[in-house]
């Protein structure tokens, strides 16, 4: 098959595009973005698309339908990626949907709705630690305060943008819209277990994250006795393995203790005061929710029994963002069409879909990719899974256009 030939070529070429020699960076507004943003607005032009750049630089490619006043599906990933990245995560939902609209073109399919390949110009949260400002610029939803966040440079947003920006209105109004598909690599294992190559999103996690911090005593410890001790980082694994526990217990919650520092921080010294991070996600809010607050609970128990204090600090909080139903079962129609089967997953990661969401119904298709490994180099999605998901796109665009 020469189409997905085509498109791990594009991938390659564009992996090639880095701010980095000998690995993968590229960060919203940095030379090798708007090096990006040429080499795939060239190939959007070849698709017959009308390419235009919005005030964040988030690249657009239209094609119009063929209906006058006829409604926008909208399709895209980001063209940004995190440090040393490999080349699937982001770019895969931007050029798979120019390969599709190519063969559609090719067969002489007609569609009566007009669609918008979209490559957001950040997603990832890397120079400004802020995620999603590309399609936050796109919905509208870009706030005053995120322009006056620096980069290690010391450069803002606004400075970035420059003087004439203002904070963009919608690019679309909600009834002018179809909704938004979004083609990404699963970046876990679930696929590969599966042994599929493609699979349906039913929802974004939601996810909390939070900083704990266990004050205790610190002390000697060679002569501070078992039983007088206030050490916090035995408090800090004791929740810990509480949370690991409850995230077992619970279908499809997940919690991680990912990072601490503890202090003093040496051989001869009971822990005084542990820090640490927690992130929990669940696809339903309540869930999420309920299992936070039974973790308030063990934290406040466990401490009170070792004498600790227990401080929780939040640093961030989502809400789970469910996919369309009428564009999901769509999307499993095609799979079930060209794959045989479908399964449905939930994505534990945040993804453009959480914002665009907010304007539009969303709706997502996974991509096997090897061991489930993404933010590295070695990520890979196999040319006969990315020929599935192209077939799956076409057969979801064929569909739509008979329907419609
Ligand atoms: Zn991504």
């Amino acid at each position: 098959m020469a189409d997905e030939k085509k498109l791990v070529r594009m991938l390659d070429a564009l992996g090639r595009v880095s701010d980095e020699t000998g690995k993968l960076t590229r960060t919203f507004h940095s030379p090798a973005m708007q090096r990006a943003n040429a080499l795939v607005g060239g190939w959007m032009r070849e698709a017959g698309l009308a390419v235009r750049e919005d005030a964040v630089g988030n690249l657009i490619g239209r094609h119009p339908g063929a209906k006058a006043g006829a409604k926008t599906l909208l399709l895209g990933s980001h063209l940004d990626t995190v440090r040393d990245a490999g080349r699937f995560d982001g770019p895969l939902g931007v050029l798979l949907p120019i390969v599709a609209l190519e063969i559609l073109k090719k067969r002489g399919v007609v569609l009566p709705f007009a669609v918008e390949v979209l490559g957001f110009a950040e997603e990832e949260g890397v120079r400004f630690a802020s995620a999603y400002l590309g399609s936050e610029g796109f919905t509208g939803r870009l706030k005053a305060k995120t322009l006056a966040l620096r980069d290690s440079d010391g450069v803002s947003v606004g400075e970035l943008l420059g003087k004439k920006f203002t904070l963009p209105k919608p690019a679309h109004r909600r009834g002018d819209l179809l909704g938004y598909v979004e083609v990404h690599i699963e970046q876990g294992p679930v696929l590969e277990a599966k042994g599929l190559a493609v699979g349906v999103v039913s929802a974004i996690a939601g996810q909390s994250r939070f900083r704990l911090t266990w004050t205790g005593k610190a002390g000697h410890a060679g002569t501070t006795p078992m039983a007088l001790r206030r050490d916090a980082l035995a408090g800090a694994a004791e929740f810990a393995l509480a949370a690991e526990k409850l995230a077992r217990g619970t279908a499809g919650l997940v919690a991680t203790v990912g990072a601490m520092t503890v202090s003093p921080g040496a051989a001869n010294v009971i822990p005084g005061q542990v820090v640490h991070t927690l992130d929990v996600r669940h696809a339903s809010d309540v869930v999420r929710r309920k299992a936070l607050l039974a973790l308030g609970r063990s934290a406040a128990a466990i401490a009170s029994k070792r004498g600790l204090t227990v401080r929780w600090q939040r640093t961030q909080d989502n809400g789970a963002v469910a996919c369309s139903p009428d564009l999901t079962a769509r999307l499993e129609r095609s799979v079930k069409a060209v794959q045989g089967r479908s399964l449905k997953l939930v994505s534990g990661a945040g993804h453009d879909g959480v914002v665009v969401s907010q304007l539009t119904p969303v709706a997502m298709l996974f991509v096997r990719c090897r061991d489930g490994l993404s933010h590295h180099p070695d990520e890979h999605a196999a040319p006969r899974d990315l020929a599935v998901a192209l077939r799956v796109m076409v057969d979801f665009l064929e569909r739509l256009a008979h329907s419609s």
